[in-house]
């Protein structure tokens, strides 16, 4: 699901990334859960009959007034009229775009499915094929093939679920109604730039249901500041040259200011009594500092030597496995602004290269929250007076931060990690206020 954040157009798309793919990002707040679609047996209200006549009305309207936003931005009447004649909303689609994720995965399960080592081999088989191209992209663009390999294997399986939805009837869905519509209209406009520029016909650009597109998931903005022509056809054809699609893949990365020959992160592991208020993803502190601090490697060696500074990740709290993230992390979540899909992508490259697993255990025993808990959550945090913003059952860096202050005050680890302990004990706290 790569719809490519890299645009502050998309930066609003990242609640619901998760929902793209099943197996893919989740929420970039750097929650450790990675929220997902209900699953269909579970799934109560999101009424979705087809779509009334006046949601219909209210849709060729929308085509048809955009019509005029597009040729005004030199888009012809005849592509238009192709790309955007007799569509109808998808209905499939106007479901998915009003879901809330109820459930959610723990990190550890995401991790599971999306470095299983069926995916591990399938990464290497499809590395092997690709190898004079991956060579030829590492050396152009200085991103490692493994890396590039591994983003591949996360968007599409390798290229074996690009999408099957027509991509002008996704974004139209998403663009004329709906939560999503300051994603979708520049999208749209953009999937029709790209048609025009491209010399892609309408009908040969699958898409997944949110417009993301081609074996690396590209969205139209992010094809039109990022794609390139790798395989020397004149076409940037990320559908169906993998080498264009990794290449692609690779120039958005270098431009996002990837480091060639520096490592994502490392697994650590973190000294006896660590004050865990420094351990967040936001918090970059040279290499060396964390080194006079304790942390070591996983195996407990000295860290690397390196002019870089790094971030302590726990994606499970303190009772998880710890890493120290580069400045290449960051730049893999320009890519995908969801810090489980950043490490999910590190830890599958780094297997794909015969490295091996995570070390740590994971706190297998944790249930994860569900929406109700979620909200509950940052309700008690807000009541107790941690301010934890708004109450939208998103978990993120400000939740992370209250909950933090509200562990130091009890003098618990303050790892901002949301658990269900944690949240009856502040259950209890607001039932018999002191
Ligand atoms: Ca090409």
């Amino acid at each position: 699901m790569a719809v490519l954040l890299t645009h502050k157009i998309l930066r609003p798309a990242c609640l619901w990334l998760p929902l793209l793919l099943g197996a893919c990002a989740m929420h970039p707040a750097t929650t450790s859960m990675v929220p997902q679609p209900k699953p269909a047996a579970a799934t109560p209200p999101v009424p979705q009959p087809a779509p009334s006549t006046a949601a219909e009305a209210e849709f060729r309207s929308f085509v048809h007034d955009f019509r005029q936003t597009a040729l005004a931005q030199g888009i012809a009447p005849s592509l238009y009229d192709l790309a955007m004649g007799g569509l109808s909303p998808n209905a499939k689609i106007l479901s998915l775009n009003e879901a809330q994720p109820e459930f959610v995965k723990p990190v550890w399960d995401y991790l599971a499915t999306a470095t299983s080592p069926l995916r591990v081999r399938n990464g290497q088989n499809a590395l092997a094929g690709q190898e004079q191209a991956l060579s030829a992209i590492e050396a152009r663009y200085g991103v490692s093939r493994y890396i590039l390999t591994a983003i591949w294997g996360m968007e599409t399986n390798y290229g074996s679920n690009i999408g099957s939805f027509n991509i002008f009837q996704a974004l139209a869905t998403l663009a004329y109604d709906g939560p999503r519509t300051g994603y979708a209209r520049p999208q749209l406009l953009d999937a029709l730039k790209m048609a025009q520029q491209g010399g892609f016909a309408p009908s040969q650009m699958p898409s997944s249901w949110a417009g993301a597109f081609g074996q690396t998931q590209f969205t139209p903005s992010t094809w039109l500041a990022h794609a390139v022509d790798f395989d020397g056809d004149g076409r940037k054809d990320l559908w169906r040259s993998v080498p264009d699609a990794l290449a692609s893949s690779a120039n958005l990365l270098s431009e996002e200011g990837w480091a060639q020959g520096e490592p994502w992160g490392i697994e650590v592991r973190l000294p006896d009594g660590f004050s865990y208020e420094d351990a967040d993803i936001d918090i970059f502190k040279p290499v060396a500092e964390w080194r006079a601090r304790g942390v070591r490697t996983v195996l407990g060696e000295p860290l690397p030597q390196t002019p870089q500074t790094g971030a302590l990740f726990l994606p499970a709290g303190s009772r998880g496995p710890a890493f120290l993230v580069y400045n290449n992390f960051k730049v893999l979540l320009r890519y995908n602004n969801a810090s489980a899909y950043a490490l999910a992508v590190g830890i599958l490259a780094d297997r794909i290269a015969g490295k091996g697993e995570v070390v740590g255990d994971w706190p297998r025993d944790e249930q994860p929250l569900t929406r109700d808990e979620r909200l509950r959550f940052q309700r008690d945090l807000n009541q107790l007076g941690f301010n934890a913003g708004k109450e939208d059952g998103v978990l993120g860096r400000q939740v992370r931060a209250a909950l933090r202050a509200y562990q130091k005050e009890k003098a618990l680890p303050a790892d901002g990690f949301a658990t269900k302990a944690l949240l009856e004990r502040m259950d209890g706290e607001l039932a018999s206020p002191k």
